[in-house]
């Protein structure tokens, strides 16, 4: 673990770029070597993260039509011939930063109403059905394929994270938004990795301190 909370500091925005390292954040990486959120809430996880404002415009996973496909295949999320437009990688972004003001709003505020008008909408096209296995195990699954299906998902696997509690757990960094799972006793994480964007918001407060002094 410590290795990783190291090459995270070495690759991180601030300094010394390595970006390798830097570009398999969110999906590979989690910063300061964090646990992943746990079951299928990593999927809603890796999807927010899919992309934060610290991070280069064109490095967005989501980015374009190519780039969205590409991402929602290796997650399964569509079938792997779909392809999807321009017009749906942009709802998708959409929501994306509609789930970031939830996971940010999980550091006890309410969430923006235009946040959560964004996820009703999204959340009228996509249809769920409850699917059930062979033991008899019911899951919230898509009712259809598509971009409209791997919103589904996405929905579902919020709302089941919700009821598991496991929700509350999931919080956008104070400083970069990032989202990430609190594992902590007290759930008293306020950033991604204490180690980097704490004390960035720490020397800011210092900045902004010793300017006002001066
Ligand atoms: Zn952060």
């Amino acid at each position: 673990m410590y290795l990783l909370v190291s090459s995270y500091r070495h690759c991180h925005y601030a300094g010394q770029v390595d970006e390798r390292d830097k570009r398999r954040i969110g999906e590979q990486i989690e910063p300061g070597g964090r646990p992943k959120a746990p079951g299928r809430l990593e999927l809603l996880q890796r999807f927010i993260n899919s992309y934060n404002h610290d991070l280069p415009a064109d490095w967005d996973r989501l980015g374009t039509a190519d780039k969205a496909t590409a991402w929602l295949r290796q997650k399964r999320l569509v079938a792997p011939g779909h392809r999807i437009s321009e017009a749906d990688a942009a709802s998708l972004r959409e929501l994306r930063e509609a789930l970031r003001e939830l996971v940010i709003a999980n550091q006890k505020r309410r969430p923006d109403p235009a946040a959560t008008d964004a996820i009703r909408m999204a959340a009228r096209a996509a249809r769920i059905e409850v699917a059930l296995d062979d033991d008899g195990r019911t899951a919230l699954a898509p009712a259809r394929g598509g971009v409209d299906g791997a919103v589904a998902t996405l929905l579902g696997i919020l709302h089941e994270a919700q009821l598991s509690g496991h929700w509350s757990r999931m919080k956008g960094c104070r400083q970069c938004e990032y989202a990430f799972f609190d594992r902590s006793k007290n759930r008293s994480a306020a950033w991604c990795a204490m180690a980097i964007c704490g004390n960035r918001t720490k020397n800011r407060a210092y900045y902004r301190r010793h300017r006002t002094a001066t």
